[in-house]
């Protein structure tokens, strides 16, 4: 049985090996009664998803059909586990076209606009690299020492990037036999724009799909709005968000995924420009229409630091975002600001940003 929804990405040692598979799906009715929920293990998390306003039958069918996509989109878009994007990195390292999948190529494309529009901090063909990293792998962290500075070297000066990318009639090809695509920071977030869909497919308009903390939700109002936590350092809650239209809320964060050296912490994003470890920024939280925007750009504006964060931001046409450096000082646009419902008995110190 899964446990109950775990709060900011933790999982239990013991779920975090089964990766892939759906752990369970369940129908319950516990806190409201008008309420349906499902859970599913995918993309090495927990996925919550909770409807409202649908009768029990109408739930079920489409959390059987979510169950079926979660599975297809795991398959299709793991960075090595066998399946459709390895065989696409196979092709491209090789220098053969190969056939995309519709998802791929929707993820291709995004991940191109997106490339251009964050000044290449988010670099969906940056795949080696983070595989030169070790982080390739579910278990964290990583014990290993730092790639040699040579390897690094020679992966900058190939400079992969989703714009050496051609796609034509169904199929792909890389002029670029070093760009292998990893969607690490873009796939969850299109999942959970796509489970949305596929929930009002089936007539759901009210509904919260929870990926591990990162979730988007939609129906709410104002006399019933979703309800959810903004998160701060180790584990913490900052506050909340109230959720009255279409919104996603995506947080990217250090202190979970990293390699550790000699007593160093080396974390699992990496600056494209450098081929190293991001360093400044302990998280960074990105509301947005779009799940596959806040995903990205949470992990963007890691990059970008404190120097760079708002003009990225302001590129990107995003408005409400919230960061955290590495000595806990917490920067906040003035629309976050607006809307963040401290904790109670919570009085951090906020820096608001115009
Ligand atoms: P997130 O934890 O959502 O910020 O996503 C981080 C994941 O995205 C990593 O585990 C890598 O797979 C990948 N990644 C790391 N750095 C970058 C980057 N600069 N651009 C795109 N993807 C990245
Ligand atoms: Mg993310």
């Amino acid at each position: 049985m899964p446990g109950r929804l775990l709060q900011n990405g933790h999982m239990p040692k013991l779920m975090t090996g089964i990766f892939a598979l759906l752990l369970a799906f369940q129908l319950s009715s516990c806190r409201a009664p008008e309420e349906h929920r499902a859970e599913y293990f995918v993309f090495g998390t927990l996925v919550e998803v909770i409807v409202r306003e649908s009768d029990e039958q109408d739930a079920a069918r489409a959390f059987n059909d979510l169950q079926q996509r979660f599975q297809a989109m795991h398959r299709d878009w793991h960075a090595w586990e066998p399946g459709a994007l390895t065989r696409i990195n196979r092709a491209f390292s090789q220098g053969r076209p190969a056939t995309v999948p519709a998802g791929i190529e929707t993820l291709i494309r995004r991940s191109q606009e997106l490339e251009i529009l964050t000044g290449g901090r988010f670099n969906a063909a940056l795949g080696a690299m983070i595989e030169l990293w070790g982080f390739h792998r579910s278990e964290f962290p990583v014990h290993a020492p730092v790639p040699a500075a040579q390897a690094i070297q020679l992966l900058l000066d190939a400079a992969p990037s989703a714009a050496d990318i051609v796609i034509d009639d169904g199929m792909v090809y890389s002029a670029n036999p070093a760009v292998q695509l990893d969607f690490g920071a873009i796939a969850k977030g299109y999942a959970v724009d796509l489970a949305l869909e596929i929930l009002a497919d089936h007539g759901i308009e009210n509904a919260l799909v929870n990926a591990g903390g990162d979730l988007k939700a939609s129906g709410g109002s104002p006399e019933r709005p979703w309800t959810v936590g903004i998160r701060g350092l180790a584990g913490s809650v900052i506050g909340g968000v109230e959720i009255t239209a279409t919104e996603a809320v995506f947080t990217s964060g250090v202190d979970q995924r990293f390699l550790e050296h000699n007593g160093e912490r080396y974390p699992h994003i990496l600056d494209p420009s450098t081929g190293l470890p991001v360093t400044g920024v302990a998280s960074v939280t990105v509301i947005a229409r779009e799940a596959l925007l806040a995903d990205v750009a949470a992990t963007a504006l890691i990059v970008a630091g404190r120097d760079s964060w708002v003009e990225v931001a302001r590129a990107l046409g995003l408005k409400d975002i919230l960061l955290i450096d590495d000595r806990g000082e917490i920067y906040l646009t003035a629309a976050m600001n607006e809307r963040l419902i401290l904790a109670p008995g919570s009085k951090p110190e906020l820096n608001i940003v115009n």
